[in-house]
Formats: structure tokens, sequence, C-alpha cells
């Protein structure tokens, strides 16, 4: 097996994936593929009620909620928010934290009016802006949990008195959340939920139909609020594996469990950085993400940042292979090393790329 530290899609716990095959060939005994089950099914609606049920205990929803399943990946929802959201004489308020925030505001733009209220885009999204000020008349505020490129991460939920929206895509049931200080939360599934193909819609019912348009059915939450997630065929195996990892996580103890182990994992990772010679981290300590952790190389005579030739980087992508390491290159945007951190990475992978740069470090 390899050590994944891939950004999305993740790795899943090796249960997930043996049970997840087992369902490929015969899902509960019933001679039927998972594959080929009708989404109508007694057997699927066992599926996602159970499905739902999960999220909502695990992330203690509170009952005025719906919550969704619903494909188009976190992407779509940067169009489907400002449409059902966003009334034609409303502004929505955006927190520009990097790739994905800008992604989101470039859509609500298309839509309507979007203003960006804070932006750390000229430092090179290295910190997560502090101070800033809601207008009291926007229609929601939109801000990205985790920045899944740039490796920061909110963490105290910004303050405000309009509806909060959150793209959790990248840190969902990584820690604890408090659901009642939102009014939407979505997350793609590939980040720390499941496989792609399904994404996690939460949200709080009295905005159900806020925008006022008219809008394609598809894309209208109270449908598929109303349809409970069979509006149309759903991704089945996608919510079925997801399913499973769900279950593997309430098993283990729940978001308080993952959330000590991922911050063990990433202080490791973090100690490592800091203290080797030949890396150092890119973003403001107080914001330092613990899902994606971005880092680059230096030369070891420089207190600063000097970035160290191409073949070294290659020297040390070569040991990182040879030690059966995956996914640590940065986002092609961003440059040098970004380590996922995701629920199900155990703690001995991250043990094993330390010791890869311990090991680099003496040798080089
Ligand atoms: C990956 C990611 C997205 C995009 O998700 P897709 O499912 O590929 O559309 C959006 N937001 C964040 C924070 C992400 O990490």
């Amino acid at each position: 097996m390899k050590h994944n530290f891939g950004a999305g899609p993740c790795l899943l716990p090796p249960e997930v994936f043996a049970e997840a095959s087992q369902a490929v060939l015969d899902f509960n005994d019933t001679g039927l593929s998972i594959l080929e089950i009708s989404h109508r099914s007694e057997e699927f609606e066992a599926v996602i009620e159970e499905a739902e049920a999960l999220v909502r205990s695990l992330l203690d929803i509170p009952n005025d909620y719906s919550v969704m399943f619903l494909q188009g990946g976190g992407s779509q929802q940067f169009a489907m928010i400002p449409l059902n959201l966003l009334a034609e004489d409303k502004t929505a308020a955006y927190l520009d934290t990097g790739i994905w925030a800008k992604k989101a505001i470039q859509e609500a733009a298309k839509i309507g009016h979007a203003e960006v209220i804070a932006s750390s885009a000229g430092a090179s999204y290295s910190y997560i802006p502090k101070d800033f000020i809601v207008p009291t008349d926007a229609a929601y505020l939109h801000y990205t949990s985790n920045n899944t490129v740039y490796g920061t991460e909110w963490f105290e939920t910004p303050k405000s008195s309009v509806p909060l929206v959150a793209d959790m895509s990248s840190d969902i049931m990584s820690k604890q959340i408090d659901v009642s200080d939102f009014g939407l939360i979505y997350a793609g599934a590939q980040k720390n939920l499941g496989p792609a193909g399904v994404t996690v819609v939460i949200m709080k019912n009295e905005l159900v139909g806020l925008s006022g348009r008219s809008i394609p059915k598809i894309f209208d939450y109270n449908e598929h609020i109303k349809a409970k997630s069979l509006y149309h065929t759903p991704p089945v195996f996608a919510i079925y594996v997801m399913l499973l990892n769900l279950r593997w996580l309430k098993r283990l103890g729940g978001i308080a469990y993952i959330s000590n182990k991922n911050a063990i994992k990433a202080e490791m990772l973090y100690d490592e950085i800091d203290q080797n010679p030949l890396f150092i981290g890119t973003s403001a300590r107080e914001d330092r993400s613990r899902m994606n952790i971005t880092f680059l190389m230096r030369d070891k005579m420089g207190g600063s940042a000097f970035l160290k030739k191409a073949d070294d980087k290659s020297r040390f992508l070569k040991l990182v292979e040879d030690n059966g390491i995956v996914g640590i290159n940065g986002h092609r945007s961003a440059g040098g090393f970004r380590v996922s951190n995701y629920n199900a990475l155990p703690i001995s992978s991250m043990k094993v790329l330390v010791e890869v740069m311990q090991e680099f470090a003496r040798k080089y």
C-alpha cells in the first residue's frame, strides 16, 4: 500500500474500500450489484436514510436544517448558492482566501451582485483576513473554511449578522463545528467524506426561496429537499461509499476522535518543517491548515526562503517515491509541496514522511 497524501480525491480507510468492492459484486446479499440497484428501491432508501442520519448525528445538525446529497461537485454550488439565495436587488458578501473562493466569487458575479469584503490575494493567499465588516444588508456572507491549495484554515467562524455560507469541501468532519452558526454548508465529498460524485449540502430551511428567482429545478434546493435527494437519479455508488466511511468515523468515536487525530498528525509535520533546515512553511503560523500543509524547500544557508534548485526538488521527490509516498507535489498554481492530512490518513503514514524529510536533511 502507498502513503497517499493527495489533495483529492482522497484516500479512504482500507476497510471502506474492501466493503465497497464487495457491494459491487453483491450488495447486502440481494444478488445485485450496488451499481445496478434501483435508486427507488427499499434497499437504497435505507442507504440514503442511514447516510443522512449519520451526517446529522456526527455534526449534531439542528432539526430546522435539511441535508441534501447532490451531484455537480463543490463547483456547482458556486452557482447554486447565488441562484437560490441572492435576490436581484441585493449584494452578496464574499471573503477571498484562495482559488476556490475566487471561483465562487466569479460565479456569483455572473448571477448577481457580489462584493469582496476582504482578500489575502496580495500576499499570495498566505493568511486569513481578520479585519472586515460584513454589510448588514448583504444577502449572505460566503467563505471557504479551509483553503485546499494554499494551506490556510479558519479556526474561528466569521461573525456575521447575515446568513453565513461555508465551502467546507476540504475540512468538513475534520473538526467540531456548530452548525447553528451557518445558513448553508456545502462540501464535495471527495476531500474528506467519500469518493467523487456526491456533494453534501446542509441548509437552514428558512433560506429556501430567498432569492425569489425562477431557477431551473435541477438547481433549486427546494426541489431536492422536497424529494429527499431523489429529485433525479442520485450518485448511488458515491452515496453508498460515503455511508461506509461515515460508519467508520462513527465507530471510531466521531468528530471528537478524528479532530484530535488530525491535530496530532498535523503537528508532527509542522514540527518537522520548522526544525528541518531544508524546508519552510508558506502560510501564516496562526492560520496553518491541519488538512492541507504547504511548504517549500530552501537553501541550508539561508534564513529566508531561498528556493533550492530544481534537481534538489526532484532528488527529494525520488526519495519520497522510493518510500511509497504519493501526492505531495504542490498545486500547479502554488508550487512547492502540499501534504494533505485528511481523516483517513494513518498516523503511521505521517511518520514515514517525517522520517524521509529527516533522512533528506542528513544526506543533502
Ligand atoms: C476541491 C474543492 C472545490 C471543488 O470541488 P469540485 O467537487 O471539484 O467541484 C471547491 N472548494 C474547495 C475548498 C475545494 O477544495
